[in-house]
């Protein structure tokens, strides 16, 4: 499954993620519609990327595609811009969503609070904010 991508360059003014080495893959992902993970040989699932496994520290563990979908560990209602660039977006969501795969991230929800409650399935939809990467958001199915 491939999550919509939107896009969202003229209007974010949000941080905008900058591509390196480990995370490359990842963000050429989110371009596509496409959330990655790592999965290392010796079992261990993470993300976001890093270019070592936090498991037992092999490198460049490959990458694989989520389905994109999950469910809200817990969830944060944002009153107060934890960014300069948020300032008229308050209030945002922030939740941490345990993917359908294992990896749990921290991502913006967008969905209005009132509509939201721990457990409830998630799905992952992508806002393009530069040439290089698309942001992953995740809205209630
Ligand atoms: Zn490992």
């Amino acid at each position: 499954m491939t999550g919509q991508v939107e896009d969202r360059r003229e209007d974010w003014e949000g941080p905008v993620p900058v591509p390196t080495g480990s995370t490359a893959p990842f963000w050429a992902g989110t371009l596509e519609g496409e959330l990655r993970y790592q999965e290392c040989e010796c079992g261990h699932r993470q993300l976001y990327p890093r270019a070592i496994c936090t498991a037992c520290g092999a490198e460049d563990p490959p990458f694989e595609a989520s389905e994109g979908v999950g469910t809200i560990y817990t969830y944060t209602v944002c009153h107060v811009p934890g960014e300069p660039g948020f300032g008229d977006r308050v209030p945002y969501v922030v939740g941490a969503i345990d993917l359908a795969e294992g990896p749990r991230l921290l991502a913006l929800l967008d969905a209005d609070p009132d509509d939201l409650e721990i457990g409830a399935a998630v799905g992952v939809a992508f806002w393009q904010v530069s040439e290089e990467a698309a942001i992953p958001v995740f809205v209630p199915e």
